[in-house]
């Protein structure tokens, strides 16, 4: 559903050239989670970017089978609207604001324990919650293939459980795709099912590692990520 060829970025600025990616290559099939993995500044956000096509690569081809729900690692939330202004935004955009996204969005915004904070302003909100809602708006417009860039960083340790492994069901319920950006290595083995490490600036595939759930049980050191049938 997503295949990456030979991408190469590298940045004129100021400075000089910055050379991020070099010769990046990867896929991933439909129904699958992906994790980039690597060192700040390796390039992980500039890869989502490109797959966004919100940037142009130097070099290389990628290709995409599905619409894109993409979860910045800033949460870009606008601070004169409200909660839910926020989060249907997407939907605005694409015309889509039906009961059944509406719906969606309020089991969502219980599920995160976001709802009784549906009318405030994002200033009003800790760092965590704007993260739950930047994830809810990205959700929220149902994607296929969803890109999400360390969307847990911000909670602590229980929410991050109770969010990722709604996120897991969603994906795996629903049949989405998902491309995941995280530091964390625990989260990377339980979730996804192939992780791609980079190495360190310019960036290059040093290992892709398959990963088998159904082997890897007694790895998992959050929740056991089983989807119920
Ligand atoms: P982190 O884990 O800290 O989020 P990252 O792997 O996501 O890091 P990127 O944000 O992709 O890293 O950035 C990779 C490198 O490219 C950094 O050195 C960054 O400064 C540089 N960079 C990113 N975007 C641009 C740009 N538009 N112009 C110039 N340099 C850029
Ligand atoms: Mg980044």
């Amino acid at each position: 559903i997503v295949k990456v060829s030979d991408l190469c970025q590298t940045f004129y600025t100021k400075d000089g050239e910055l050379e991020v990616l070099k010769d990046i290559s990867f896929s991933l099939n439909e129904g699958q989670i992906l994790t980039l993995l690597g060192p700040s500044g390796s390039g992980k956000s500039t890869i989502l970017n490109i797959l966004t096509k919100l940037l142009k690569p130097t070099s290389g081809d990628i290709n995409i089978n599905g619409n894109i729900g993409y979860m910045f690692q800033k949460d870009h939330l606008l601070e004169w609207r409200n909660i839910i202004d926020n989060i249907t935004i997407g939907l605005e955009i694409q015309n889509i604001k039906t009961d059944k996204n509406i719906s969606r969005i309020e089991n969502l915004l219980k599920t995160y324990g976001l709802w009784e904070y549906r009318y405030m302003y994002p200033k009003e909100l800790s760092g965590g919650m704007r993260q739950r809602v930047s994830l809810i708006r990205t959700l929220s417009v149902n994607p296929d293939i969803l890109l999400l860039d360390e969307p847990f960083s911000a909670l602590d340790y229980q929410t991050r459980i109770l969010v990722s492994d709604d996120v897991y069901k969603i994906i795996k319920n629903e049949n989405k795709s998902a491309i995941l950006v995280t530091h964390d290595i625990s989260e990377a083995i339980s979730m996804s099912d192939k992780v791609v490490a980079l190495s360190k600036r310019p960036a290059t595939v040093k290992n892709v590692y398959n990963i088998d759930l159904r082997q890897n049980e007694d790895l998992t050191p959050l929740q056991t990520r089983k989807v119920p049938d």
